[in-house]
This record gives C-alpha cells, structure tokens and sequence, in this order.
C-alpha cells in the first residue's frame, strides 16, 4: 500500500501509535520510545514522494529488544545497572534497518540482561501477554514478540541466546527467528553468552521476517564472529513448496512431558506438509537430552564474565556511599543485579573456578561437541527437523518467578540449536483450549534460513495464513 501511495508511512506509524495508546498500559511492551520517529517516517515519505528507490521496508515501524545499542536512546537491558545509560554508537543492526529506512518505534523490555524465560526479571516491569494479560509473554525477548503480537509495531528484533527469540514468539503467536550463528552482526548486542547469541527477527508473517532477516543479515568488520558467508535475498527467493523435502520428526523433543494438544497440533501441521509431497521420518538425538544442562554452564560461565565490566567505574550505576574501592564494587554490584543475574554469576565463576573447572565447564564443552556431532549427522540425511518451541503454552504471571528450576526447564527445546549454532524457527501452530497460542519450530543446517523460511511460507500458505493472533479492532 505504502509503495502504491495508498498510505503514507506517517499513516502507518500513527496506526502503531494508536495501538501503543490503546493497549500498552496493558501489555507493557516497551521500555521508552523513540522521539523522532514522526521525523523519520516524514523523511521517508518525502523520499516516496520523490520516486526515490528504497529497501523493502522502508516506512515500516520496528520495535528493539533493549539490549541492542541505539546511539542517543536510552539502553537498560532492564537492569537497574543500566538504568542511566545512553549508548554512544549505533548497534551494526540498527545501523542497517536505520540504512532501509525503517522506523524504529522504541525499545522493548525483557529478562534482566537476557536471563530467565518470562521477561519477569526486568528491574522495572513485567510484560503481559497480549492473549491474555494474566499469563507471561515468555522471555526474554517478551516486550519485543508482545509488541509484534498486540499490534504495537510492525515487526521487531529480539535476541537469542538460549531461545529468547523462539519461545516468547511460540506463547505470543507470532513468527521468530534465530540465524544461524555468525548470521548476523552481534556489534552492539550487549553481551550476555557471546559464544551463543544471535540477533534475531519478529513477525507476523513469513514475508515480512524473511525481508527483516535479509537486511540484518551479513559479514560486519566489527564482529570478529560475523561470517563471510554470501547472504541471499531471502524474500525474493522465498518459495512455497515442499516437494521431497525430508522432514526429520525429534523423538526426544516430542516426549511425555510436552502438552498434548500441542503435539497434537505438531502432528497435524505435519500430515499437511506429507500431504503436499513432504517425506517424514522419525529421527532420534539421545544426547540432546543433556543440552539444558550444557547450556546453563556454558552460558552462566561467559556472563560471569561479560558482566565483570560493570564494576561501578566503567559502566552505569555506582552505588551512592561507600568507604573504599572494595566496599564500591561490592555495594555497587550487589544493588545494581538483580537476583537471576547474581545467581548467573555465582553460577558461572563456580563453574569456572579452578577446583570445579574439569567436572563442569570442560564437561559441558565436550558434551556440545557431542550434541553437535549428533546434529550434523542427522542432517546429512534430513533437510528440516521439527519439535515443539515450547512443552507447554505460557504460564501465570508469577507462577515460577521462585522456582528457578521449573523456569530453566521450560528452555528444554531451544537451547539445542544455540549450542550448536544451528538456525531455527518458531512458526505458530495453534491455540490451547484456554486460548493460548503455541509454536512448533524447524531447525535446518548452519546458513539455510532459506530453507527454514520457504518450510514456513508453505505451511502459511497451506493454511490460507495463520489465524492465531489477537483480533485487531
Ligand atoms: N531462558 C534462557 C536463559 O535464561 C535463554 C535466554 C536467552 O535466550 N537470552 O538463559
């Protein structure tokens, strides 16, 4: 409509506003907002208006999950530690949708610094979810698919480390992405698990994540992890069809412990894609099984060491009174983390300790070779593998923000594919009998997002398109 002259960008961004105005004091999705975004979107009409030639998305509203760094804009990653801080430099990320014209709406909330699986650990609030306000939005990147979901932006970026893109996108309806690692620029992204994380995109439909997905995507001098690999356009290439495509079904992912009517609905969405010419077969990772714990070694490990930058010298918040340099770190510290981000650190400097580091973090490190070796074994005879996002639908707000445990378990079938850098999707699936959406996810070998993206516009396609998000009045 926007390249038709039938609407204006500006037009579009006011619609996104009026939602944000009917709906965020429910949801509270966004942590601030960006002030010149009426400024932007008039740019980009005049340039319309010029018949200049523009990316795909220029004009379009895009909301940031708040730890990727936007020059002049506040930069929290909800933590009290970061309350204050206004970055100096631009994300390689925002740099690259600022390029295409997009309009950045504001800045999301989530988990403190990425960790936990609800967005409940934010220093300054909860999100809710848009399906219903009672329930979670999953985490962390929650304030960014609750956006999406509510009508509240066009689309978003969220990031990845251990399922942060897949999982809130599987309890808020919506389509999220993790590339594939070295996919995407982390310059910018402010650390949590370097070696893990990725950038990555939120949406309604598979069009519009497969366009976010080609302008975020590419080799970044800045990022020593960033890859050379050639990037499509993933849009243009974009193909609904899944003839012969060899579907590998996860036999550990689809066990006892996951909701029925999600399998259920797994199942169905499967005899779909058979239907239209898919093979499937059911394949088996036994060591998978030890991912979850893997995953929270390797991950406490480089956060306890990302986070030793913020020492109240560097960094953001120092604590007001203090009588030497020892009692500032501490005091400093001790009120600037919040309590998932301590036990994070205790964790990781425990695995890491020289008494614990050969029964731990060395351990963990031999069994993501292993889960690795096992991966890429499998897909030299599959083409996509497919599992639930999550076990379960979202849970009541409050429900597990004290049981640390029972909230670390609910990332059983996402951190799979970070440890092994593995691409992977959440595509909506369904809906619970107590009105709650859920997703299904497709992992494909390292650097074949196409592939994941056109398995996703099939099923889209097949089903006329997914009827799961909220009604918009
Ligand atoms: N829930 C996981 C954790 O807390 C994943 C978080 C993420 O992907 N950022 O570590």
């Amino acid at each position: 409509m926007l390249r038709n002259k039938q609407c204006s960008a500006v037009e579009i961004l006011n619609d996104v506003n009026e939602r944000i105005d009917k709906t965020e004091n429910n949801i509270g999705a966004y942590l601030s907002f960006n002030e010149n975004s009426l400024l932007h979107a008039q740019t980009i009409d005049e340039l319309l208006a010029k018949n200049e030639e523009l990316s795909y998305l220029a004009g379009i509203p895009i909301a940031v999950k708040d730890n990727i760094s936007t020059k002049g804009i506040r930069t929290t990653c909800a933590s009290r530690m970061l309350e204050n801080y206004i970055p100096p430099y631009n994300a390689t990320v925002i740099n690259k949708i600022q390029d295409a014209g997009m309009i950045l709406t504001g800045k999301t909330n989530m988990d403190e610094f990425g960790m936990g699986s609800s967005t409940e650990t934010s220093f300054f609030k909860p999100t809710h979810n848009p399906h219903n306000t009672d329930y979670v939005p999953g985490g962390s990147s929650g304030g960014s698919s609750a956006a999406v979901a509510a009508g509240e932006s066009i689309l978003a970026l969220g990031s990845d480390t251990g399922g942060s893109v897949r999982q809130p996108s599987s309890y808020c309806g919506v389509i999220g992405l993790k590339p594939t690692y070295g996919r995407v620029s982390r310059f910018g992204l402010i650390a949590y698990a370097s070696s893990l994380e990725q950038i990555g995109p939120i949406g309604k439909c598979v069009k519009d994540v497969a366009m976010l997905q080609t302008i975020i995507s590419g080799y970044d001098k800045y990022d020593s992890t960033s890859c050379a690999h050639k990037t499509e356009d993933f849009y243009k290439l974009l193909k609904a069809d899944v003839k012969g495509l060899k579907i590998g079904i996860l036999k550990e992912y689809f066990s006892s412990d996951i909701n029925e009517e999600i399998k259920n609905s797994i199942y169905n969405t499967l005899s779909i894609l058979k239907k239209n010419g898919a093979k499937l077969k059911v394949v088996s990772i036994p060591m998978s099984v030890y991912a979850l714990n893997s995953y929270y070694i390797l991950a406490s490990a480089e956060a306890s060491s990302n986070l030793a930058r913020y020492d109240g010298v560097k960094f953001g918040y120092r604590t007001p009174e203090y009588n030497n340099l020892s009692e500032m770190y501490i005091k400093t510290r001790s009120e600037g983390f919040g309590d998932e981000v301590k036990r994070r650190i205790m964790l990781g400097t425990f695995v890491l300790s020289s008494d614990y580091y050969e029964d731990y973090h060395k351990k963990a490190k031999k069994m993501q070779a292993v889960i690795s070796n096992e991966f890429s074994d499998i897909l030299k005879d599959c083409d996509i593998l497919v599992s639930p996002t999550t076990t379960d639908t979202a849970f009541k707000i409050g429900e597990r923000i004290n049981n640390p445990i029972k909230m670390i378990n609910n990332d059983f079938l996402t951190v799979a594919a970070n440890i092994t850098g593995l691409p992977a999707i959440n595509v909506p699936c369904g809906k619970s009998s107590k009105g709650l959406p859920f997703g299904m996810q497709f992992i494909s070998n390292k650097f074949n997002e196409q592939l994941l993206l056109n398995t996703a516009y099939a099923y889209e396609t097949y089903i006329d398109g997914f009827d799961f998000g909220l009604k918009l009045d």
